[in-house]
């Protein structure tokens, strides 16, 4: 037995035609143990708060004691990787458990990502590595953190059974959630085969099971506007990234969500330094997905999708939908900068300011997230305010000439100085997941402590929040981290 046996497995993904997946139970690993549980997503889940800590738990994410009634299964989508065609991938170390049903009728799927090989395994091993589990743990639960839509991360459990890698490593598996693991290559696949009618069942059971708000509309009508809402969701998730200074580091279209959350954190980063020219995966030597790419990638991706829902959306409704991509992520960042820089009212200067600003941090090489906290505490009148931005941006003289514009804007701002700083600290965290940190807690959980996964988990689980005794983890990367880089490798 195990607290998942309790919940209401639903799994409507099973239900589709045989062409959308394989059925394939999990391969346990050898002596598995737990590295991490994250009660906030057993509660999303509807498990029992003693979940955590149920003898039954391991052996069910490991897979010798299936859930009764999960339908385990493995995806077949396809894909773009670095604009160039694949035309078959699919779940080659992810397999869905199955879908839950809350009391409260909200669908979750549930996949074990690193749980052995699939038919779409191709040449590898169907495992994860501890590293990349821990990161995608990390960092899944921090993007929720910051009010950005991503998977959740449940738990994870490792073994010592060795994986190869660059170099030797530990096995692991992750438990994600989300609403639903279809990509844009998912569709990508089948349209590629020219199955219409798989395209169509596959638009259909997305409508029905994430965009249910469009069901009312007419059949004609109906999919031209799902296509526009996955346009505009992809076109702000770009925006909501760009604001938190986030790159993905793998945008390819297996890796784009139909419903809009950031998915498949690999050599992703959070900007220590405000560079846009960023590369944060050491594997793109071309920087396709640099991280001042991200918003063209994002439509270039839109476009793909658009292609593949080519019997199902109405072609001019499609044009006119990625038309719209610029401006929703124009509005969208726009909007994001005001908030980040504490601006209630919109004045024709804002962006100007805004881009002055962010020219500042590049060229004095600031720390993107400390530089806006640091603002946020700003008052002209508090000569000792300043102190803190100073910190940060090493050229006083640059700084004072933005800040007396900065000083002349807030003087026509309607919110009190007060008002103005909770807004702020509530916009701009404190925290974001940086690579040493996750590294940090890397090298502690490959010697068996398992502490500071925990520990920069509640922190990052409210980065907007003070957290006194954990600002180390707002620093910059410490000596022995500043050549840390991260790849594909996972
Ligand atoms: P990713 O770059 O992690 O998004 O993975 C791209 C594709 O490769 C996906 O279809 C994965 O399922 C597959 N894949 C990545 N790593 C492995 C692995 N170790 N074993 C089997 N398939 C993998
Ligand atoms: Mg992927």
């Amino acid at each position: 037995m195990s607290p998942f046996d309790a919940l209401r497995w639903v799994n409507s993904y099973a239900r589709l035609p045989e062409s959308f997946h394989q059925r394939v139970a999990p391969t346990p690993l050898p002596d598995p143990y737990l590295v991490a549980w994250n009660p906030d997503v057993g509660d999303l889940l509807g498990l029992p708060a003693g979940a955590g800590t149920d003898p039954g738990l391991v052996a069910a994410i490991n897979g010798t004691a299936l859930p009764a009634g999960a339908e385990p299964l493995a995806a077949i989508y396809a894909g773009h990787q670095f604009g160039t065609w694949v035309p078959q991938l699919g779940d080659g170390r992810a397999i869905l458990l199955g879908e839950v049903e809350t009391p409260s009728h909200v669908r979750w799927e549930v996949q074990l990502k690193g749980a052995g090989p699939t038919r779409f395994s191709r040449m590898s091993d169907g495992r994860a590595v501890l590293r990349s589990t821990i990161r995608e743990y990390l960092a899944s639960e921090a993007m929720h953190g910051l009010g950005i839509p991503s998977t959740r991360a449940l738990a994870i459990i490792g073994s010592d059974a060795p994986v190869q890698r660059e170099r030797t490593e530990s096995a692991a598996v992750l438990v994600r959630v989300a609403p639903t693991h279809v990509r844009f290559g998912t569709f990508e696949l089948f349209a590629s085969r020219g199955l219409a009618a798989e395209v169509r069942i596959l638009a259909d059971y997305v409508i029905e099971h994430d965009y249910p708000h469009l069901l009312p509309l007419p059949e004609g009508e109906r999919h031209a506007a799902w296509y526009a809402e996955v346009v505009a969701r992809t076109a702000r998730l770009m925006a909501q990234w760009t604001a938190v200074g986030f790159a993905h580091g793998v945008m390819n279209t297996d890796n784009f969500s139909i419903t809009g959350h950031t998915i498949d954190y690999g050599p992703y980063g959070w900007l220590d330094r405000y560079d846009p020219a960023h590369i944060c995966n050491h594997s793109d030597h071309a920087g396709r997905y640099a991280f001042r790419q991200q918003p063209a990638v994002g439509l270039w991706n839109c476009n793909r999708l658009g292609e593949a829902l080519h019997g199902v959306v109405d072609e001019a409704a499609a044009l006119d939908a990625l038309r719209g991509y610029r401006g929703i992520f124009e509005a969208t960042m726009t909007e994001l900068l005001r908030a980040k820089l504490g601006l209630s009212t919109a004045d024709p200067s804002d962006a100007e300011l805004a881009t002055d600003w962010l020219g500042l941090l590049h060229d004095s090489g600031a720390d993107y997230t400390r530089s806006f906290r640091a603002l946020s505490r700003y008052d002209a009148a508090l000569p000792t305010s300043s102190d803190a931005l100073r910190a940060e941006i090493n050229d006083g003289q640059a700084l004072d000439a933005w800040r007396a514009r900065y000083d002349t804007r807030l003087d026509s701002e309607p919110q009190s100085t007060a008002e103005r700083t909770r807004q702020m600290l509530a916009t701009n965290p404190k925290f974001v997941l940086r690579n040493w940190v996750a590294q940090d807690a890397i090298v502690n959980a490959e010697a068996r402590n398992f502490d500071r996964i925990r520990e920069v988990w509640s922190v990052l689980r409210k980065p907007f929040d003070e957290h006194p005794g954990f600002e180390h983890l707002a620093e910059s990367p410490p000596a022995w981290a500043t050549g840390l880089e991260v790849s594909c490798s996972s």
